[in-house]
């Protein structure tokens, strides 16, 4: 009973059991998926404050097939402005890491395995009842176990989440694949903004991660393409700054929403990482905000009397903690999507002074990287 249940062994979820039982506290997870699923297709660019986090849980060190980000080269289609962030000139080693969600997930669960942290693989969680002493859960497997606090880090993917405070269809859809490059990405990662949406180029080992949004019907369209036509396709989209496109791998689609449901479910209750806010990857904050979901709960628990713990004062304080980091980086993706998502030449030349004013002005550069390293509060 004086145990925390994490519903999802997902990065967030995996993240905040580390981070509890780093701090001694009591923790057990329960995950629908079985121990040897095959991970996530998706490739994640980690800020650097997600590095720290991870380097303080031991996780970083596992991680071979990180490819570090030390140039940003922002764009837009079909007009002026160019913006440049550079590593170097903010005195950080990256500005970003990126790597396979896969393997991030494999050296987490590396990572609990060592540290003893319990993980039931194959134990979907059906429901979540809250009380005034300890909230309850129904496994599928017909168990009912009780805590002080149950952390729903499922995603957004699980039965009876509270309605969300705000959401929205953006009706765009990721196409993702890797791709290789004529020119070597020399650790640069790309982000144009085009009509249709943004397209971005992440390095990743010798290639290059490529998640392309667009409209529902063409991004449907460009992911049926043949390799040869998708290739094509991708050198007239993207343009010709790393040369031809040669390769691609195997690609996915996933749909695009921003769901903001916050932390807030009942007393004893608390929803973290995607079950809280889940956003468009523009500017590939999603995880990185959860991330720093995950390692905020656990220090709270690690500081709270066992007796407070998942009680309306500490949740509420937990709350108020997050909102404005989280709210920041809701906000500052919805406004990408949507200030660079069309064609109207009004916008078109606000947001090239707007990249022209961030590559002219170090103040700004330094202001943005450092929000996009550490968030919000950064
Ligand atoms: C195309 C794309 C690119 C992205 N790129 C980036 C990026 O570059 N940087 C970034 O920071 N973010 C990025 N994101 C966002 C990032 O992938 C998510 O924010 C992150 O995966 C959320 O992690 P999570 O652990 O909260 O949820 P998930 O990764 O969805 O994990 C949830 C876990 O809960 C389990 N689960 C679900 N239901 C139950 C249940 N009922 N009982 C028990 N277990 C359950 C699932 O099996 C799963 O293991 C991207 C997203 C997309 C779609």
């Amino acid at each position: 009973m004086s145990e925390i249940l994490v519903v999802g062994a997902g990065p967030v979820g995996a993240v905040c059991a580390l981070a509890l039982a780093q701090q001694g506290v009591a923790v057990r997870v329960l995950e629908a998926q079985p121990a040897d699923a095959r991970g996530d297709v998706r490739t994640l660019a980690l800020a650097h404050g997600a590095r720290l986090i991870l380097e303080r849980l031991g996780v970083w060190e596992r991680l071979s097939e990180v490819t570090p980000i030390t140039r940003i080269h922002i764009s837009q289609c079909g007009a002026l402005g160019v913006a440049r962030l550079a590593a170097d000139e903010l005195g950080v080693p990256a500005l970003g890491y990126v790597l396979p969600y896969a393997q991030l997930a494999a050296a987490l669960k590396d990572a609990l395995r060592e540290a003893e942290v319990p993980v039931e693989y194959g134990v979907a969680v059906d429901r979540i009842d809250a009380g005034r002493e300890a909230a309850t859960l129904a496994t599928r497997d017909g168990r009912t176990l009780a805590s002080p606090l149950v952390v729903v880090a499922d995603g957004g993917r699980g039965e009876g989440a509270p309605p969300p405070w705000f959401e929205a269809d953006y009706e765009q859809v990721a196409v993702v694949c890797d791709v290789a490059s004529e020119r070597p990405h020399a650790n640069q990662a790309y982000e144009r903004f085009t009509p249709m949406g943004p397209v971005a180029l992440l390095p990743k080992g010798e290639r290059y991660a490529l998640v392309w949004t667009a409209p529902r019907a063409e991004a449907e369209r460009i992911a049926a393409l043949s390799d040869a036509d998708f290739l094509a396709a991708l050198y007239a989209h993207f343009g010709g700054r790393q040369g031809h496109f040669l390769e691609a791998g195997v690609r996915r689609t996933f749909p695009l929403r921003l769901t903001y449901t916050g932390s807030a479910a009942a007393d004893h209750v608390v929803r973290i990482g995607n079950a809280a806010q889940t956003l468009h990857p523009v500017a590939g904050q999603g995880f990185n905000i959860g991330l720093r979901d995950a390692w905020e709960l656990a220090a709270l628990c690690a500081d709270t009397a066992p007796a407070r713990l998942g009680d309306a004062a500490m949740l509420a304080a937990y709350a108020r903690g997050r909102r404005f980091d989280v709210l920041g980086g809701v906000g500052f993706t919805d406004f990408l999507v949507r200030v660079f998502s069309n064609d109207v030449a009004p916008l078109r030349h606000a947001r090239g002074l707007g990249l022209m004013a961030l590559e002219a002005l170090p103040p700004l550069k330094t202001f943005v990287a450092r929000r996009m390293m550490f968030g919000a509060r950064g």
